[in-house]
């Protein structure tokens, strides 16, 4: 009986302790921190905090704080998640990297599919091919002629490898047949910083990072990744690649929110419904829209159809980064 009763006690208190914990959720005073696996101030970083901001108020006023664990191509802070306590007070905003890297990786120290709680996708975001702002090109034709005449000399900075910057530079110099440099940061805002300065000459970047820099004249701009040009005033007259010439090129990279496998149900829900008001906040669509994203309105804002869609997409990029020969270890 003795026996039984020191057997039953603390799995009684580990229920007693998640039940309270699931109810009370977020309970005050305690923050809800947000990884985002990325350097502070670059595009993954903008739309964690603009989220963090719309979020807080339907989780009752929570404290939202996001954390930068950065490095090695976003996958060091997704790890950090899955092995994070599984409370819903840790949470990982990632993005197209969830679905490229179990192929472009070949030893990521966690399973996208079955490490995570899927929450509900975010956003929508394309990408641009930029260049620093010495470049002599002024537009797409005279870029690729300049990519042409300096063969061997161009280095194209990106988040590292498995990053969204570091799929549209593989993609990018495979459809052009030409090999550039790679130049590896903790994300694209220090890429930026030195992409206006001149020390690295190429990136491919969300608009999230590189509509104000484009605004600003701060860097040259040359095309969008996606299918259709774009509304936003500072890219609406940027070609897309496939106009250019470059047929079937199309890269959209999404964000997704995940919290570690084995997040109490209830807590997911909470959570998945503060995305859902906060992906209605107009405040929010507002200063995603005026960086060129698109806020997700579909049902890939319910976690079974955010699962569906990242696993579809593992199976879409998989054969493409197979076919370019573009792996990393
Ligand atoms: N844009 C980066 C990427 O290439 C990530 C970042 O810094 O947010 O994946």
């Amino acid at each position: 009986m003795k026996t039984l009763f020191k057997t039953l006690l603390p799995l009684t208190m580990v229920a007693l302790a998640c039940g309270a914990q699931a109810a009370d959720f977020p309970i005050k005073d305690k923050t809800i921190t947000i990884i985002v696996p990325f350097a502070a101030g670059g595009p993954t970083d903008r739309v964690a905090r603009d989220l963090a901001e719309a979020m807080r108020k339907p989780l009752g006023g929570a404290t939202i704080v996001v954390d930068n664990a950065a490095g090695a191509g976003g996958s060091i802070g997704a790890n950090k998640t899955a092995k994070a306590p599984a409370d819903g007070y840790t949470l990982l905003l990632h993005h197209i990297a969830m679905a490229t890297m179990p192929t472009l990786v070949r030893n990521i120290p966690f399973k996208v599919e079955s490490d995570f709680e899927y929450l509900g996708m975010v956003n929508d975001v394309p990408m641009t091919v930029i260049g620093k702002p010495a470049l002599p090109a002024n537009n797409y034709k005279e870029f690729t002629a300049w990519i042409a005449q300096n063969k061997g000399k161009i280095n194209l900075g990106n988040a590292g490898v498995g990053s969204a910057s570091h799929l549209c530079g593989l993609l990018f110099q495979t459809a052009l047949k030409t090999d550039m440099t790679p130049v590896p940061y903790k994300g694209t805002a220090p890429a930026m910083t030195d992409l206006i300065g001149g020390q690295i000459d190429l990136m491919c970047d969300q608009t999230t990072n590189t509509t104000s820099q484009i605004e600003g004249k701060k860097v040259k701009a040359y095309a969008v990744t996606t299918a259709k040009r774009l509304t936003t005033p500072a890219l609406k007259d940027l070609p897309t690649l496939q106009e250019s010439g470059l047929k079937d090129f199309e890269v959209t990279i999404w964000h997704g929110l995940y919290a570690p496998k084995g997040t109490p149900a209830d807590v997911q829900k909470k959570i998945n419904d503060a995305l859902k008001a906060a992906l209605k906040d107009p405040e929010f669509i507002k200063k995603q829209e005026g960086l060129g994203a698109v806020v997700v309105s579909d049902k890939r804002i319910e976690p079974a159809e955010h699962k569906k869609f990242v696993a579809a997409e593992i199976a879409k990029w998989s054969p493409i980064i197979k076919a370019a020969g573009v792996y990393a270890d």
